[in-house]
């Protein structure tokens, strides 16, 4: 892709990374993005070693170890209760595990493509796509050589490719709130209950993350995200154990998501177009990796352009080469969402289960994950 210009259609965490890795092998890159400016909700997003390295290798390490904060451990603990089951260590992790507001994660990756040459137009929305892989935009038409859309869940590419499938409302609401919090151990702490869970974590010295899953049947509203009164969510909650109910109740603004989800898609490209990230395989929160694979999603296909022979050879090796990992990651995504909602008895077991693991070998859960957080995706 050498000189080659490759437009971009969507200004996330992975259209940005895909268009600083056609950036640096020499392509012609220009992102267009609907939203006016670069927005990025109020909350946290954890970024595991296998983000990392790829941001790493493109350059971004100093920007991550000023933007962001280490990980120390996993806690799963019992929700109502308030006991902590077990500690599982990311001390141990190279690159780091580590914490990072949004907004800064993804600004520093859009300061990055910048500064390899890539230019990033707000205000433009893609209304459909040719055959020849031109751009119908509401600034006019925007040829290009390849068009790649990290354009999300809701990706309007995915179906010009052939996917059929609407995404699906999963039953599972998220609220995401952030809060001032002094001195909170740099660790992400799983509150299990019943058919809920919420996750802490924190962004800073004295800011906290929180998400707030909980199960539903419906999703009413229009759109799939809105502001919400915190006190659903606490209603949700109220039964928690103090320490929780406290966290929950020093949240005074809050955001509603709709968790979607699509089957990983069947066709992924065209001639010159091809999707990635979650317009291509949304994955439900509860193993931290959407965005993660989005970033791994995006270096592999500017290696696979650049290495190739031709385009229709490099976007066939991108989709045969990410698919399975991808899909791996999702089906261990969908196991959590079960395994942190039990109740009853199967609760008790698992919950004896996890103290046992944490006591005898505290290192084998993160030993289940080493082909997902070990792998690397710039090899
Ligand atoms: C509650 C919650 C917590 C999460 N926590 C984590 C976590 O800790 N770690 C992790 O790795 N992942 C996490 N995820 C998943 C992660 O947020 C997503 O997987 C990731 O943001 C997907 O990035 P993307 O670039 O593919 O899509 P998006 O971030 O959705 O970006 C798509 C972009 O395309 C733009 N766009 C869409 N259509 C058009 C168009 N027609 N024209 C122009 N622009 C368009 C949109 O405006 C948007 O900016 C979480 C998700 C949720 C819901």
């Amino acid at each position: 892709m050498r000189n080659k210009r490759v437009v971009v259609v969507g200004a996330g965490i992975g259209g940005l990374t895909t268009a600083l890795a056609f950036a640096q092998r020499g392509a012609v890159v220009h992102v267009y993005e609907q939203a006016s400016a670069l927005k990025e909700t109020g909350a946290g997003i954890q970024v595991a070693p296998n983000g990392n390295r790829v941001l790493a290798a493109l350059g971004l390490n100093y920007a991550i170890n000023h933007s962001s904060i280490i990980a120390h451990a996993v806690v799963p603990t019992d929700g109502l209760s308030g006991k902590v089951l077990a500690r599982f260590d990311l001390t141990g992790q190279k690159p780091q595990y580590r914490f990072f507001h949004r907004a800064a994660l993804v600004a520093l990756i859009a300061q990055g493509a910048n500064a390899a040459g890539v230019v990033i137009k707000y205000g433009v929305r893609v209304k459909s796509i040719s055959e020849n892989g031109s751009l119908n935009t509401n600034i006019g038409e925007i040829p290009c050589d390849l068009c790649v859309c990290a354009d999300g869940i809701h990706s309007a590419s995915r179906i010009f490719l052939g996917n059929i499938s609407k995404p699906e409302f999963t039953g599972q609401v998220a609220w995401r709130a952030i809060i001032a919090a002094k001195g909170v151990e740099p660790v992400a702490r799983i509150w299990m209950a019943p058919n809920r869970h919420v996750v802490t974590y924190p962004l800073t010295e004295d800011t906290l993350n929180i998400v707030a899953v909980q199960e539903r049947e419906t999703w009413a509203e229009e759109g799939w995200m809105h502001a919400d009164d915190p006190n659903n969510m606490r209603a949700a909650f109220n039964d928690v154990c103090p320490e929780l109910l406290k966290i929950l109740g020093d949240v005074d603004k809050t955001y509603l998501w709709g968790l979607f989800r699509h089957p990983v898609a069947k066709y992924w490209h065209s001639d010159r177009l091809v999707i990635l990230g979650d317009a291509a395989h949304p994955t439900l929160p509860f193993l931290a990796q959407g965005a993660n694979l989005a970033i791994e999603d995006g270096y592999v296909l500017a290696r696979c352009c650049d290495e190739a022979d031709n385009l229709d050879t490099a976007l066939a090796l991108f989709q045969k080469e990410r698919t399975k990992r991808v899909s791996r990651a999702i089906a261990v995504a969908n196991d959590n969402a079960r395994n942190y909602h039990l109740s009853g008895i199967k609760r008790r077991v698992a919950h004896i289960g996890l103290k046992t693991l944490g006591t005898l070998a505290p290192t084998a859960f993160l030993k289940r994950l080493d082909w997902l957080y070990g792998f690397d995706a710039t090899k």
